[in-house]
């Protein structure tokens, strides 16, 4: 099956179109750009979908992400001949995007939702340990159709670790890392290092080394990696294409993530508002956002300020006034959730629309909630690293606040692993003030203290 495919700018009044063989970031106008498809996509490629769980030794349909490469086929191939498709889609050898909805029952009751109605997908299964792999997979796939040699991204430390590690895995390709000093978790420092990037460490956090990323990429024409890349975006619809197929199409009340640079939130928008085009769906899942307390600008805009997609038609005037107070003040982004600790989410704008579109909300929480989150996840013998746990805070405060209903169905995103940051975990325990810390016990090498201990 063949698709025709181009880069539209998201604002409809503008609505320019750019070949998908052009490499930018941005519209001429300088608004975001789109991925647009034209083709046929009947209801029964669902059932493709489904058979190529039983890959075999096929990697592009054991690949959470290219199983479903008739949906993001933005490079044009023929979907069925392996010989053409291969030569063409990036993988991780088919690793990336091997994840599904699970059930937690410890969870469900602690956010207060029937277990059967819950479900929580651990993207952190990816094989750099977030679910950026699910978009570095695209994003590289248009990197090699454009005859890009050298990626460049900024990061909290995800980002850079699945860009160091898909261009550690391809031939003749390099990435460059900007990430803000001090502000990465080891873990994912680690990675970067280990698959060979060359890292920039800025003084500043992620807000200065994206703008740093965004000079760059005029300058030079470096390949950009970060989400305001429309093709990474299109790899991580797949999330939402694997909760949908494991949940047989059925669409759940509500999917809940965490919001830092707000890619997922519009990837996923833009995955629901095309499955429903093609007719695939009947209703769409609202989306909620959740934000860090210390990281609050989509909670602050589209809540207290009322920032509205407004279809396209967006009062940019508010956007500016809260970006020079947050300058003026001086003020920084401040939360143990490092991966969301964003002050200026590079895709604001589509994250609006997706709002608008899902019916959605926003909701913010203190660290203090997502930590206990964060340990209350790992009681049901699964983990997460503390921005992903946020999603679970979330979702307990709109149940509280009767948002969302104690007999909706939810999905929640649980976005990067638990050894990312696992001095976050190992802080949390050892500190018995915690509500739910498993502090450790030291004893003397005393066989009846020893004993006295463990029958308490
Ligand atoms: C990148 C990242 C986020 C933020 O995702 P956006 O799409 O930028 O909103 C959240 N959690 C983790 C673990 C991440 O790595
Ligand atoms: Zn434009």
């Amino acid at each position: 099956m063949k698709t025709e495919s181009w880069q539209q700018c998201i604002i409809p009044s503008c609505g320019k179109k750019y070949s998908v063989k052009e490499r930018r970031t941005a519209c001429d106008c300088g608004e975001l750009l789109d991925v647009k498809y034209r083709g046929d996509y009947p209801k029964s490629l669902q059932e493709t979908f489904s058979e190529r769980r039983n890959h075999g030794p096929n990697i592009f349909d054991e690949s959470g992400v290219w199983r479903y490469r008739e949906l993001i086929n933005f490079v044009g191939v023929e979907t069925e001949n392996y010989d053409f498709y291969s030569k063409k889609l990036v993988s991780l050898d088919g690793a990336e995007g091997r994840t599904k909805p699970v059930h937690l029952t410890r969870v469900a009751e602690y956010v207060g939702i029937k277990t059967g109605n819950f479900w929580l997908q651990f993207e952190g299964d990816n094989p750099t340990g977030s679910f950026k792999d699910n978009g570095m997979a695209t994003a590289f796939t248009h990197a090699k159709m454009v005859g890009a040699k050298k990626v460049v991204c900024a990061s909290t430390g995800n980002t850079s670790s699945s860009a160091a590690a898909f261009a550690a895995n391809e031939l003749d390709m390099e990435a460059v890392i900007f990430v803000g000093a001090g502000k990465i978790a080891k873990g994912k420092l680690a990675q970067t290092l280990a698959y060979g990037a060359k890292v920039l460490q800025v003084k500043g956090d992620f807000d200065v080394a994206m703008a740093m990323v965004k000079a760059l990429s005029e300058k030079s024409g470096i390949y950009v990696v970060n989400s305001l890349n429309p093709f990474r975006l299109e790899g991580q619809k797949s999330m939402m294409y694997r909760v949908l197929d494991y949940l047989s199409w059925e669409v759940p009340d509500w999917i809940v993530l965490p919001g830092g640079n707000l890619g997922n939130t519009s990837a996923f928008g833009k995955a629901f508002m095309e499955l429903y085009d093609y007719g695939w769906i009947k209703k769409k899942p609202r989306i909620a956002v959740v934000v860090a307390e210390g990281a609050p600008t989509l909670y602050d805009l589209y809540n207290e300020r009322n920032l509205r997609w407004n279809n396209g038609d967006i009062d940019n005037e508010i956007i500016e006034e809260y970006y020079s107070e947050i300058d003026r003040k001086g003020v920084k982004a401040s939360t143990k959730a490092t991966a969301i600790e964003i002050l200026k989410p590079v895709n604001l704008k589509k994250a609006l629309r997706t709002l608008e579109y899902t019916g959605g909300a926003v909701t913010k929480v203190p660290d203090e909630d997502i930590l206990d989150a964060m340990a209350m996840v790992s009681s049901n013998g699964f983990g997460c690293e503390p921005a992903s746990a946020a999603t679970v805070a979330g979702i307990k405060k709109l149940v509280e606040q009767g948002e969302i209903g104690t007999d909706e169905v939810v999905v929640g995103i649980l976005t990067g692993h638990m050894l990312k940051d696992f001095k976050a975990i190992v802080d949390y325990h050892f500190n018995p003030k915690n509500r739910f810390a498993n502090t450790p016990l030291t004893v003397e090498p005393d066989i009846n203290e020893v004993l006295d201990l463990i029958e308490k």
